[in-house]
Formats: C-alpha cells, structure tokens, sequence
C-alpha cells in the first residue's frame, strides 16, 4: 500500500475521499453500461474537462472515459478476474501480490491494488482509442496532442499496450498556464523590424505602399529601403504619435494598421492581412469575410472583444503580446 500527498494532506490509494474528486463532463455516457459519473482527483479532473472542450471545439470529437478513480476493492476485483495465484500467465505477466506471485490468465493487464494510477485518481481509460497495441487510432490520433498539452502522458499505457490509459502529470500541464498547441496557431504574425538599409523586400514593399496612400512618400515602389523612405517614416511617426526614429518596428507596423475593420480597402488593409498570417489570394488589401474570422480569433486570443476591428484595445494587446 502507498500513499499520496495532496493539497497537504496523506491519502492511501483507492481510497480518496470525495472532497477531492471532482466530476468528468459528460460529453456522452461514460462507463461501458449503465450512465456512469466519473471522477477524477480534483486537478486531474479540472484539467480532463479543459482538454476535452478543446478537443470538443477543435477537432470535434466527444470524449467519454470507461475507467477513472478507482477504489481499493475496485481495484482488487478488478486484479482477481485477470491474475491467478500461482498461476501459469500465457503473457509472461507475473505480479507479486498479498504475500504470493499471481500470473495473469485473462484480460489486459491490471495493477496491483493499492498501487494504481487508479488508485490516485491520477489515470483516466478513454473509450474509443484502439484496442490493444492500437496506437494508430484515428480518434486517438486527434485528441492525443491535446490531452498530452493538459498533462496527459501515454508512458504507462505503451508500457501495457493500452492505448487507451492515460496519466495525469501535473508537471507536464502546460494548459493552466501556457496556451496550448491549439490556441498558438490562433497568434498573429509578429511583423518583422525594418529599416534604412533593410533587405525585407515585401514587407518593405508594403511599408512603401502604406506611406504613399498616408500621402507622406512618393511612387518609388522598388525593394530598397532608402534614406527618402526613413524620412518619410519619421514624418509619418510624428503624425502618429510614434517615436519618430524612421525604424519600421512592431510598434509601427501596429499602429499602421489602426481602425482598419471589415469593408475596408487599401494598403493597411494588406499589412493586417500579412500580421493576421493569411497567405495567398487573401492578402489582397480588401478586408472581407477571411479577413473577419482571422481577426476575431486573433483578437480572442488577445482577450479583447472580437469584433474585427482593429481598434486602440486591440492594438494595445497585439504591443502587448504578439
Ligand atoms: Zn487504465
């Protein structure tokens, strides 16, 4: 028997009280027979139900489990249908238990009672990923990476060839803190520094396009960044409220592209189609309906309201953050 501490107290396995549980949500019937409440240790849980609402929301699947927080006698019933005292195991699966050696006759492979991950609330088997040895599950395959940026590790299921028992590593929960995988590929594009001397031709090609519709620089729309352009950054930083330093940074780039919204056209438009990191046919300086649900999610992941339009709270979080 061992124990665990959590949240300063010392708990034995298989026996966590209920004020540390906290329910699985029930996209769908969990267990494998009659509607099941499933439970997990209360962090575990927590971070369950975060990853499941992204896999929800970004791959559209509905995750329910068969197997959560188990009890010591859950677990013992669960190990005495398997393994057989003194018993000869067809899988070479041998566990010492109560005093003797027991080989498993039957059955995938299940811990000792008292020390599974079960046991602590700590593992989760998630229905519908592969059978045995099916690591190349479909299901499994989309909702994997995002449970495992929540903390979800896969070490103890490959060890037994379960693809679908997961561990809950609180070390390894990158969703309470970090964004996750998902929510990164919502992050604008930072805009690259440019300035007299640069070689960036396009962004410097658009910087150029911006000036001359701003009416502060004339028709040269070649690749180079000279002196005539740095003057007329420093004239346009000044209008703007900008450290008129003629460097075309971040923050430039960022207010070039303030009260830009759908309906818009232009040359700015075109800059906050490039930091929103469309490509293509959609850098095409009309701001339009991709444009819109670019720069909504871009602003959700901001924290400001998204609204697509780029207006002083969004250029204020996009200093910020992006
Ligand atoms: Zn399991």
């Amino acid at each position: 028997m061992s124990t665990m501490r959590f949240g300063g107290r010392t708990y034995r396995n298989g026996d966590l009280p209920s004020a540390v549980l906290d329910e699985l949500v029930p996209f769908g019937r969990h267990g494998t027979s009659a509607a099941s409440r499933a439970f997990l240790r209360s962090d575990a849980a927590g971070s369950w139900n975060r990853a499941a609402r992204e896999i929800r929301s970004e791959a559209g699947l509905d995750l329910t489990a068969r197997g959560w927080n188990r009890s010591r006698s859950e677990q013992e019933a669960f190990f005495l249908q398997r393994y057989r005292r003194g018993a000869r195991s067809p899988y070479g699966d041998y566990r010492r238990y109560a005093g003797s050696t027991w080989g498993r006759v039957d059955g995938a492979a299940a811990a000792v009672p008292g020390y599974s991950n079960h046991g602590w609330g700590l593992a989760v088997d998630v229905n519908d990923f592969g059978g045995v040895g099916e690591f190349g599950n479909a299901r499994r395959g989309a909702a994997f990476p995002i449970l495992r940026n929540h903390g979800w590790t896969e070490t103890e299921g490959r060890r037994v060839d379960e693809p679908w028992h997961l561990v809950y590593s609180p070390s390894a929960d990158r969703g309470a803190g970090r964004r996750s995988a998902a929510a990164e590929s919502r992050r604008p594009r930072r805009p690259p520094t440019i300035k007299l001397g640069s070689r960036t031709p396009r962004w410097t090609r658009l910087w150029k396009a911006f000036l001359a519709a701003e009416r502060v620089y004339g028709a040269n729309t070649g690749p180079s960044f000279g002196e005539e352009l740095e003057e007329a950054t420093r004239t346009w930083q000044k209008r703007a409220g900008i450290v008129p330093d003629g460097v075309v940074g971040p923050k430039t780039w960022f207010a070039a592209i303030e009260d830009v919204r759908p309906g818009r056209k232009g040359p700015a438009v075109k800059i906050a189609q490039e930091i929103a990191g469309l490509t293509g046919r959609h850098v095409d300086g009309v701001a339009g309906s991709v444009f819109a649900t670019r720069w909504k999610q871009i602003q959700r992941w901001l924290g400001v309201v998204p609204d697509a339009r780029i207006g002083d709270a969004t250029i204020a979080a996009l200093v910020r953050k992006a």
